[in-house]
């Protein structure tokens, strides 16, 4: 059962109730820009208070700060204004789950849906799978509190970032809501 009509019509209702935000500027109003996890639990409009128009928000699995997450930062900040932004990651993280080589190892089996047991993730799909997975990094996360101290230090040492915009650091407890900082990151991120 697809989700494709209960989306497009979610969309009629949202379009027809579009007010005044079809003059909303390019560049975002408040200038700043998050960097977060893909989790379905989390919503940076609701955990940040933002509104359309407002920030950039950059989403990946981990909210990790691969090339193409700093690729968008730099976009973000060299054409479209932001001066300050956030790493958030969160609790219950999936990529807390799994390793490079499990990853690769399920892939290689099958591509079908892995299931995710109290001993990880293991495959329960016929084949054939792909090793195409071995060229990939998945980015995957062994510490919360130091994944975002890495990620935030990836981001200001990048030679494309300069070092005027602060980077805060983040983690979002899935189970209150709440915004915890990591203060080693936010340390690493301070502007210059
Ligand atoms: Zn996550």
């Amino acid at each position: 059962m697809s989700v494709l009509n209960e989306v497009l019509e979610s969309n009629e209702a949202y379009a027809a109730d579009f007010g005044s935000k079809g003059e909303l500027a390019l560049p975002p109003a408040r200038g700043f820009a998050i960097l977060t996890c893909m989790d379905a639990r989390l919503d940076p409009a609701q955990y940040a208070g933002l509104r359309e128009g407002d920030a950039h928000v950059i989403r990946n699995a981990g909210g990790r700060a691969s090339d193409d997450a700093i690729r968008s930062l730099v976009i973000s900040y060299k054409l479209l204004g932001t001066k300050e932004w956030f790493v958030i990651h969160h609790t219950d993280c999936g990529m807390e789950f799994f390793t490079d080589d499990v990853m690769r190892g399920l892939l290689a089996q099958s591509l079908e849906t892995a299931q995710l047991g109290a001993d990880g993730f293991t495959d329960v799909g016929t084949g054939p799978g792909s090793a195409e997975a071995a060229y990939i990094d998945w980015l995957t996360i062994s510490d919360q509190s130091q994944a975002v101290v890495d990620d935030v230090a990836r981001i200001k040492a990048h030679p494309l970032v300069p070092a005027r915009i602060p980077v805060y650091g983040y983690v979002y407890d899935v189970r209150t809501g709440r915004l915890v900082e990591v203060p080693a990151a936010t340390e690493a991120g301070r502007a210059a």
